[in-house]
């Protein structure tokens, strides 16, 4: 971490949160429900909304149904489809830092590049776009889908049409009647292709690997439901508890063969009903087990795919020219503007090598490419530092924001311990983490996300899966809301 010396003194902040996603909102939120009210956050852009600020491709939206990607504690009845798209979520996210008085807490256009912890004063010193602050609690809520990934792809820097990552979508790039190029077949792209294919004149679709593909069944909430849910509130809660045991009963698949083979009964029959010429149902049909790469949902994603003015190209990216993308079987593909749907850096954080913990030890020099934390949320030799989004906290079958919520009570119930001992410094036992890792671990080891025969962001460049939680929610937020005060070390 670089500290400019012409900088203004520090400012101070009792808890100061990285990011205005559903993490870093819900976290303020709660602080302050419990009377810690010296809070500041700060967001890189000039608006909230983590990732639903940053996606604003065309057909964005959310793959849980809305219902159930919400706050538990503030309820949107005016949700207008099933599965909400992108404008409406960041709208919600907005109301909700409104309604609660976030927003002032806010400082916009404010990145930090790093931080380091000050041993003798027994807090964190964070440098950001705006200088320098002292906090003595940092909650990284920065999110695991904000950087987007960009492939090193030959040419690409010679390419001279518009060429963009779909997390940072320009709508100034006019896509009537042009010749497109979508590299990735992942969830961003399964959104964006429907959405555009019927605008552009033709358009490549680039499928290193395919993917399982489920039926959305979105539709638009009918006027009488949303009365009822905002006039018998209790009537949304209902709805809210019937998705998520149907959520938690998904995570079957994952874990045991037999369910998963009723899962991969359903995505080959949707893949068969919607998609005829046998060609293009083979190019289409994965070959590892469901669900070890995210299993999308779509209703018009296979038929976009058949439209006429749409190629599915299976044989790898070669080249990037001028104009063109040359692929390994020697075919030009002439094109206007180019579409990265390559996904986010997940298991390399790009702030992990500038986070600084006790002995000069960055969050890098501890993960060696591995992130690892005590119960998703703190790492040891990192005091008063606390992750949301944080190792093996994502899900391949519900809504994150339930992961969330128990990260950040699980923060609250280490802050209260640090409290009751009358310290100003705690963190995980280097034991007590690496038995919690060892756990997860060995959880994970048949898994289909592991052991289903695919390449996933899921597992990091040691081939570990430091991403997701291995087992239902319910499970998470038990073990979160309990803080074992044995396995925390506090001065
Ligand atoms: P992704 O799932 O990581 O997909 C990236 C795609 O790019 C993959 O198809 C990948 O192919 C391809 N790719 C990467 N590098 C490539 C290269 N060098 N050459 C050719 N192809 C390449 O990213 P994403 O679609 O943005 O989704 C990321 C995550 O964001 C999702 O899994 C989901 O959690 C979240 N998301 C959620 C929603 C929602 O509705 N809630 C919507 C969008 C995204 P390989 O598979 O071969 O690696």
């Amino acid at each position: 971490m670089t500290v400019p010396g012409n900088r203004s003194a520090p400012r101070s902040a009792r808890v100061l949160i990285i990011g205005t996603g559903f993490a870093g909102i819900g976290m303020a939120i709660r602080l302050r429900e419990r009377g810690i009210t010296d809070v500041v956050i700060l967001e890189r852009a000039a608006d909230l909304g983590g990732t639903w600020r940053d996606n604003r491709y065309p057909g964005c939206a959310c793959d849980v149904e809305s219902t159930l990607y919400s706050f538990s504690f503030a309820p949107n009845p005016g949700w207008t489809r099933t599965f909400s798209p992108q404008p409406e979520i960041q709208a919600y996210l907005r109301r909700v830092a409104d309604d609660h008085g976030i927003t002032p807490l806010i400082r916009f256009n404010d990145a930090v590049d790093g931080a380091r912890w000050d041993e003798p004063a027994q807090e964190w010193v964070v440098t950001s776009t705006s200088g320098l602050w002292r906090a003595q609690h940092l909650v990284m809520a920065n999110g695991a889908l904000s950087d987007p990934s960009v492939p090193p792809l030959p040419g690409l820097d010679q390419f001279t049409g518009a060429s963009f990552h779909t997390a940072q979508w320009d709508a100034e790039v006019p896509l009537d009647g042009r010749r497109v190029a979508v590299i990735g077949t992942g969830a961003s792209a399964i959104q964006v292709i429907p959405a555009i294919q019927p605008r552009v004149a033709r358009l490549i679709v680039l499928q290193r690997t395919p993917a399982w593909v489920l039926p959305r069944h979105d539709r638009a909430v009918p006027a009488w439901r949303r009365a009822l849910y905002a006039r018998v509130p209790f009537t949304q809660r209902i709805a809210r508890g019937a998705l998520h045991a149907w959520h938690e009963m998904m995570f079957l698949p994952f874990r045991h063969p037999l369910p998963r083979r009723l899962v991969q009964a359903a995505v080959g029959w949707h893949l068969a009903a919607q998609v005829r010429d046998p060609q293009l149902r083979r190019a289409l049909r994965p070959t590892y087990g469901v669900g070890c790469k995210r299993l999308l949902l779509s209703d018009d994603y296979y038929p976009a795919l058949v439209r006429p003015n749409v190629e599915v190209v299976t044989s790898a990216v070669e080249r990037i020219g001028a104009h063109a993308i040359t692929t390994a079987d020697g075919r030009t593909h002439g094109i206007d503007v180019l579409i990265l749907a390559t996904g986010f850096r997940v298991t390399d954080p790009i702030l992990a090598p500038t986070i600084i913990g006790r002995n000069g030890r960055s969050l890098a020099d501890a993960w060696q490419g591995s992130p690892k934390a005590y119960m998703g949320t703190t790492v040891a030799g990192f005091p008063n530092l606390f992750m949301l989004a944080g190792p093996n906290t994502g899900l391949g079958h519900s809504s994150v924001v339930l992961m969330a919520e128990a990260q950040i009570e699980h923060v609250l119930g280490v802050l209260a311990l640090a409290e009751s001992r009358h310290v100003r410094a705690v963190e995980p036992r280097a034991d007590a983490q690496a038995r919690y890792v060892a756990w997860i671990d060995a959880s994970h080891a048949t898994t289909v996300w592991n052991a289903g025969g695919c390449r996933s962001w899921y597992l990091d460049r040691t081939g570990r899966n430091s991403t997701l939680w291995p087992f239902g929610v319910d499970r998470f937020r038990r073990l979160a809301a309990r803080v074992a005060a044995d396995d925390y070390l506090t001065a």
